[in-house]
């Protein structure tokens, strides 16, 4: 399979790996929005949040908690945003949590097109009565 992450994984890509396990590989950013930018990568090719097994959703975050203390102990970073993208917005289709330290005055903004908002009640009518069984 042609994938950049699969490549990464088996050491055919070199990458900047501050930890790995059985399960994940976790590397800084090639293209980082703020120092440490990281990307914790399950070893196995799971596409997105659909196909993921939750077991390793829950290794991830796991290790997220102790990939913040690493970064506010060697980067004294002021927040960590996480973020994990699903086909729309998301360029590698093998499936990463980001990892982005935030800093303030770091000026990291989201320009989102506020003119394509619906009023919030109208969302959450289609959204209420869910039924999540
Ligand atoms: P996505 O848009 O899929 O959520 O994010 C993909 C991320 O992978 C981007 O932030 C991009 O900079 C990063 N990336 C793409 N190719 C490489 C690579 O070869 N090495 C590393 N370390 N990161 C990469
Ligand atoms: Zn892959």
């Amino acid at each position: 399979m042609d994938c950049i992450f699969c490549k990464i994984i088996k050491g055919e890509i070199p990458s900047y790996t501050i930890y790995e396990d059985e399960f994940i590989k976790c590397f800084l950013d090639i293209n980082p929005s703020t120092n440490g930018d990281l990307l914790i990568v399950p070893k196995k090719h799971y596409e997105n949040i659909l196909d993921i097994e939750e077991n390793i959703v829950i290794h991830i975050h796991k290790v997220s908690k102790k990939i913040y203390h690493i970064l506010k102990e060697r980067l004294n970073i002021d927040g960590l945003t996480l973020v994990q993208n699903n086909f729309y917005g998301q360029e590698i289709k093998h499936y990463h949590l980001h990892l982005t330290p935030r800093y303030k005055d770091d000026n990291l903004t989201q320009n989102f097109n506020k003119d394509l908002l619906d009023d919030i009640s109208k969302t959450y009518e289609k959204l209420k009565e869910v039924n999540f069984t």
